[in-house]
């Protein structure tokens, strides 16, 4: 909406009035905000480009956020080959590439007026969001193929990673380093938006850098291999008083799975929700009030492979997960223990 609102707002009030001048304001915010809205349009052609290729070739797609800088296609698994990574990196340029080449000869067939400034606008606009993505940092388009080459060529997808995260780093530092610049020689704030953008790559490099050590160092373990086990199944009708009584004073554990009155898995609460019942209210509560329903609490096998159910939770901050054996509780998985088995299997 931020977005779509800006270049509504620049194309009325700038772009347009200049380059078609002595219409009406009410024309130049109409087409301004048509434009604005094939603008997004186009964005999403190109991270469609992204997803569905990917999604031809194996890769799982969670979804595709438009936001201040463009947009994201985010995928829950990795491409198998550095070629299929290329590939899928490459088409969201080359979609853009088409559109912006095409709107541009629509637009030079078209006599001088207001739709064919829009659609000039439209046809650059898309070529220039290519250059940008092809930019070799991460997470931009650019720096994937970058890391896809690096891969082909040692042979080693961590070390073609890191490289092209490494050069990401040095291009972003010089962005920043521009934009300082700007800020000081040149008059204006211009110079804010390469500090900002050479910020965001910065950042975005190193996470990059460090999911793929990760998932490096977490190829081949499975979710039994981390688990806390066995786990205490509490029930979940009885009041926090009790619980805490009963429950939490024999053993250390932080989580609790719960059963209803029939036996079966209810839901889950965290010692921590339990304490921030106050105390005189803990007599009258019963623990599933404050408890996680069964709906909530992500659930995984012990077979899964730790780093799928990583990237299926998303966020793993807050995340506990039961593992289940068929109907039956066996395990949980905190980020603790997956520290533990991070630990364990880098030394
Ligand atoms: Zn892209």
């Amino acid at each position: 909406m931020v977005v779509f609102l800006l270049i509504t707002w620049s194309l009325a009030n700038a772009f347009l009035p200049v380059q078609a001048p002595g219409q009406s304001s009410a024309a130049y915010t109409l087409v301004g905000a048509v434009t604005a809205g094939f603008f997004l349009a186009g964005l999403v052609a190109h991270e469609l480009g992204h997803a569905l290729l990917a999604r031809s070739l194996g890769v799982r797609v969670r979804g595709i956020t438009l936001w201040l800088f463009g947009g994201v296609a985010s995928f829950e698994s990795t491409p198998s080959s550095p070629g299929a990574e290329a590939a899928i990196a490459g088409i969201g340029p080359l979609v853009s590439v088409l559109i912006g080449g095409a709107l541009l000869g629509v637009a030079a067939l078209l006599p001088d007026s207001l739709p064919a400034f829009a659609i000039l606008w439209l046809g650059w606009i898309n070529l220039s969001l290519a250059a940008f993505n092809l930019i070799p940092a991460f997470p931009l388009d650019g720096g994937r193929i970058l890391s896809a080459l690096l891969w082909r060529w040692s042979g080693d997808r961590v070390r073609g990673t890191a490289r092209a995260a490494r050069v990401g780093r040095v291009l972003s530092g010089a962005m920043i380093l521009l934009g300082v610049g700007e800020l000081l020689l040149v008059p204006g704030l211009g110079g804010l938006w390469l500090i900002m953008l050479g910020w965001f790559l910065f950042t975005a490099s190193r996470a990059e850098e460090s999911s793929v050590t990760i998932r490096h160092a977490l190829a081949g373990v499975r979710v039994r291999d981390v688990m806390s086990s066995p786990v205490v199944l509490a029930p979940d009708w009885i009041t926090i008083h009790e619980f805490l009584e009963n429950y939490t004073r024999p053993n250390t554990f932080t989580t609790f799975p719960l059963r209803n009155f029939d036996g079966k898995l209810s839901g889950m609460v965290r010692l921590h929700s339990l304490l921030a019942v106050p105390p005189d209210q803990r007599q009258a509560l019963a623990v599933r009030e404050v408890a996680q329903p069964l709906e909530a609490v992500p659930r995984a096998t012990p077979d899964e492979l730790l780093i799928d159910l990583l990237q299926r939770l998303a966020g793993p901050a807050e995340g506990r997960v039961i593992v289940m054996d068929g109907e039956q509780p066996i395990g949980i998985v905190t980020p603790a223990d997956i520290t533990r088995g991070l630990q364990v299997k880098r030394s």
